[in-house]
């Protein structure tokens, strides 16, 4: 009833605004602000595909400020504000419904990325170490982006720019630097350099008061690790400090299978236990991925296998599930010549099936943007734009073998893959427990994602995959599991509570000191506004 009341006002008041009046809840704020059907539509999607709530209005924000007028509107108003990167939640996070405006933090329409307002500054930091006798100085670098960019245009930038690039990844990279760090941001670098969350020196942000505030450790410290996996509840991030690396020019990159869960996991918490090494003795990325059947070869994630590296799993003597370990090495010019001997020497620790190793060498660029290679297949098939109930888990590594003779040797086993199902180690040291991500409460825990697609007949039709998902998480509890859920999707204030465990209480407090009317982010469905 009040969504309505405010949808019949704005109609009015834009009406009669036109004609010299401004009663309309939106007049105060700046910027390109759209009511445009496509728009409101697109702002009413994400990449789950299976909820749809359309705005009051879009905004197309061009500087911070924009971001806080509209922010600041709605606090005095009374309508809800939610940013949104590139709409690739699964559950709504980033949608507000007719009570609310949404930002799209990919800027003006139409605008470049080299556009002022958001073009990166590359920066530079001296580290110095040693005792006054023996003082070391270490560069590093990082660069300022705008909240909204995404991370492959990051990536192209510092990489052409500067052969810089972030040092923690995603595996998929169209994918915004403020919707990422708000929920962690990971992929197989993370048991070395942490989530993405880890790697941020700095970030402006427009907190749900209308503030644009500046913080890192040193300054406004509470906000800032707040805002880092907050669920965008704190603050809209408008620019983000990242750190950076040189760039490597080339990747070996290896998958090899094992039919041994137990073998497969030993190695895989082997090789991320080398992260303090230097960078010869250890790999660069650490993932896995399960293969219930054959369908995963021509999966969306699998075009490594074939057509030059065909897998024949009846060749290779395999029934049942079989795990892949997927890692890699970088090099460059310097190293390209002792790359190879270092993976094998790496390699030979390990015990997968010796007939099973894949390899093949790309550039550092085609090995990050991997997935959207994919992606094109997928929507050159139309099965891009599908429903995609995933389930993301966070698994202790005491519990991970039993979460395999529960999960994928039985509730999974048999079933034709309808998505890929990721597993692999990180260890949580590399984790700042003093931003708002939650994680198991071991040193190492291991990401389980079944990222999966929605079929309309057959076994893997929405409501059957939701109905496993279930089960699985019912199964946990059932077994007395403690996972965790990654880019969390809870629905009640007592299942929010159980999320965050003891960081609850603190998470509160910062919502009341933050955003005190819970105008922000909505869609996460933790706080209602109060209003
Ligand atoms: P949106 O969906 O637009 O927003 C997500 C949430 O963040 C919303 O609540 C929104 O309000 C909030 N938000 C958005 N921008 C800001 C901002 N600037 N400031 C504050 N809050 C903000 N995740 C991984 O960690 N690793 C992966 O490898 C990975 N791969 C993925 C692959 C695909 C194909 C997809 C669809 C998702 C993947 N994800 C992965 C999940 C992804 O990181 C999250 O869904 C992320 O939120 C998506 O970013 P987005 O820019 O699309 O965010």
């Amino acid at each position: 009833m009040a969504s309505k009341l405010l949808l019949i006002t704005f109609v009015i008041c834009r009406l009669l605004s036109t004609v010299g009046f401004t009663m309309d809840p939106l007049a105060r704020v700046t910027g390109q602000l759209s009511s445009d059907p496509d728009d409101l539509e697109a702002a009413s999607r994400d990449f789950g595909g299976m909820t749809r709530a359309k705005p009051l209005a879009v905004l197309h924000p061009a500087s911070a400020e924009e971001v806080a007028s509209v922010v600041r509107a709605g606090s005095a108003q009374g309508f809800t504000v939610s940013a949104r990167g590139h709409g690739h939640s699964i559950n709504g996070q980033a949608q507000v419904g007719r009570n609310g405006v949404v930002i799209d933090m990919s800027g003006p329409k139409g605008r470049r990325f080299r556009e002022e307002f958001t073009k990166p500054v590359l920066g530079e930091v001296v580290n110095r170490g040693g005792d006054s006798r023996n003082r070391s100085r270490s560069r590093s670098y990082y660069v300022d982006v705008w909240g909204g960019e995404l991370w492959i245009d990051v990536l192209k930038w510092s990489l052409d720019e500067h052969g810089l690039a972030p040092k923690s990844w995603t595996d998929y990279l169209y994918l915004s630097v403020g919707g990422t760090l708000s929920n962690a941001g990971i992929s197989g670098q993370a048991f070395h350099h942490g989530p993405q969350t880890s790697n941020v020196y700095e970030l402006d942000v427009v907190t749900g008061k209308g503030e644009l505030m500046t913080c890192s450790e040193e300054k406004n410290s509470e906000l800032f690790h707040g805002v880092l996996g907050g669920l965008g509840q704190f603050g809209i991030i408008t620019r983000a400090r990242i750190a950076l690396e040189p760039a490597p020019q080339r990747v070996k990159w290896v998958r090899v299978l094992y039919s041994n869960f137990s073998a497969f996991t030993k190695d895989q918490e082997y090789l991320i236990s080398l992260h303090g090494g230097g960078s010869s003795e250890r790999f660069d990325y650490v993932e896995g991925f399960i293969i219930v059947d054959e369908g995963l070869i021509n999966n969306w994630r699998s075009s490594f296998f074939s057509p030059r590296n065909p897998v024949n799993l009846t060749l290779i003597g395999a029934r049942g599930v079989l795990y892949c370990l997927e890692v890699t090495k970088n090099y460059d010019e310097s190293t390209a010549d002792t790359v190879d001997q270092v993976v094998e020497t790496l390699l030979k620790k390990l015990d997968f099936i010796p007939s099973s190793v894949f390899t093949t060498d790309v550039t550092y660029l085609d090995f990050l943007d991997r997935v959207h290679k994919a992606e094109l297949k997928l929507r050159a098939k139309n099965l891009w734009h599908v429903p995609h109930p995933w389930l993301n888990l966070f698994v202790p590594k005491s519990q991970i073998s039993k979460f395999n003779d529960g999960v994928f040797k039985v509730m999974l086993a048999g079933n034709k893959t309808s998505g890929p199902i990721l597993i692999y180690p990180m260890n949580r040291n590399k984790w700042d427990q003093r931003s708002s991500v939650v994680t198991p409460d071991e040193d190492v825990f291991y990401l389980v994602a079944l990222l999966r697609s929605a079929t309309e007949e057959g076994p893997h039709t929405l409501d059957n995959l939701r109905d496993q998902n279930r089960r699985i998480l019912h199964f946990c509890e059932e077994s007395g599991i403690k996972v965790k859920r990654y880019l969390p999707d809870h629905s009640t204030q007592d299942e929010w509570k159980g999320h965050f465990g003891e960081k609850w209480e603190a998470f509160k407090q910062m919502k009341m000191k933050f955003d005190p009317s819970h105008i922000l982010a909505v869609g996460q469905r933790i706080f209602q506004p109060s209003f």
